[in-house]
């Protein structure tokens, strides 16, 4: 176990560099083995803590295969959906002192994005994604906060599918294409055209939501083949009046499920499948640039490169917080997409150990 001595020397560095980064958090879920998965055979040989992860390249035994991973928390199989929303309920909530907030799933397709963020399907409370227990979380803080602040809730969601931006939400259900405003301003609604509905409870929200997942497998024989192609993008907006003041404050919240990260081999498809996953590969290439400027302070960021950073700019940046789930599947045969989903995690964070150093 001597890579421990390494982590030890490496938290400390992560620890400077994070209070640099400030409002990028990067959290890492493994998914766990499927029933009915056969024996399984897993690259994640270390959980930390401290938000340490080592995984072992199964072509590769022994010390030479390992390769260690440092994000600010680390989730293994065993994290229950509550678990994880106890982590980010401070961040959820900041939402209504009239922060933005972004909150990404990032990973290959069936690597638990869409779990982490909605829940499986017909999912108990128990079982509920980050989405539901962000509305549900938002609505109990200004329940208790009435008399004092007064709340109204507004609920978009759309989806970008081949760099178009669909409104999930039309009650006519002909998913008309959607401009986006051009604007960084704190308020704007970067999407105006899409149908915004207001909700006061959880239930108007799980309505919404089962309109959104309907409208997004229109056209595809499933909708898990439709979601590992496109991002889906559920924005809560908050307005809150102080009851006394009367000033008004703003905030909103972007919940993100990304398309599947997996990297097509260009020389096996064409046609329709090429353009789509040129899309993918250029969107979330442009989100990790996005993320890369801001993490390092650079003056430039580019924005301008995608749909998805477009809508999102102004919850990017500036006072607004940011958090990426980067999800893995745990299975050996997973190798190599853990690998390029970590990379691109190292990248987004900023924080890039290297090869697993081992103590003499
Ligand atoms: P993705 O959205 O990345 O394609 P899914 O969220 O659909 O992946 O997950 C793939 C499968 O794994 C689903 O059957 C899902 O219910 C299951 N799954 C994912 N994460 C977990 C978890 N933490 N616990 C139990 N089952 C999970």
């Amino acid at each position: 176990e001597n890579y421990h001595a390494v982590l030890t020397e490496n938290r400390k560095l992560f620890n400077e560099l994070q209070e640099l980064k400030g409002n990028i958090r990067v959290f890492c879920r493994v998914r766990p083995f499927l029933p009915g998965q056969g024996a399984p055979n897993t690259v994640v040989e270390y959980v930390g803590e401290d938000g340490e992860l080592v995984v072992t390249n199964p072509t590769r035994p022994g010390k030479d295969g390992l390769r260690q991973f440092k994000f600010n928390k680390v989730y293994s199989p065993a994290a229950t959906q509550a678990d994880v929303f106890s982590d980010i309920r401070p961040l959820v909530r900041s939402v209504l002192d009239g922060y933005n907030v972004c909150i990404f799933a990032y990973g290959q397709t069936g690597s638990g994005k869409t779990y982490t963020m909605t829940g499986p399907d017909n999912a108990s409370e128990e079982d509920w994604g980050v989405n539901y227990r962000a509305l549900n979380d938002l609505f109990k803080i200004s329940q208790s906060r009435k008399g004092n602040i007064s709340y109204e809730v507004g609920v978009q969601m759309v989806e970008i599918y081949n760099e178009q931006v669909l409104d999930l939400l039309s009650s006519d259900n002909t998913q008309k294409k959607l401009g986006i405003l051009s604007t960084t301003q704190q308020n704007g609604l970067a999407v105006p055209d899409a149908s915004m509905y207001p909700v006061t409870s959880t239930s108007d929200v799980i309505t919404l939501m089962d309109i959104g997942l309907q409208n997004r497998a229109v056209g595809c024989t499933a909708l898990n083949e439709r979601s590992s192609r496109s991002h889906s993008i559920v924005t809560v907006h908050v307005r809150g009046k102080d009851m006394k003041t009367g000033s008004v404050l703003y905030g909103n919240l972007h919940l993100v499920d990304l398309a599947g990260s997996e990297r097509v081999d260009r020389s096996e498809v064409t046609g329709d499948r090429l353009r789509e996953a040129q899309h993918i590969n250029k969107s979330l290439s442009s989100l990790g640039d996005v993320i890369f400027s801001l993490a390092s302070k650079n003056a430039h960021v580019p924005y301008r490169n995608s749909k998805l950073t477009q809508i999102l700019q102004s919850s990017l940046g500036g006072r607004a917080k940011t958090l990426m789930f980067v999800q893995l599947n745990p299975d050996a045969i997973s190798y190599s997409e853990s690998m390029s989903t970590l990379k691109f995690a190292e990248r987004v964070s900023g924080v890039e150990l290297g090869a697993a150093k081992t103590s003499k």
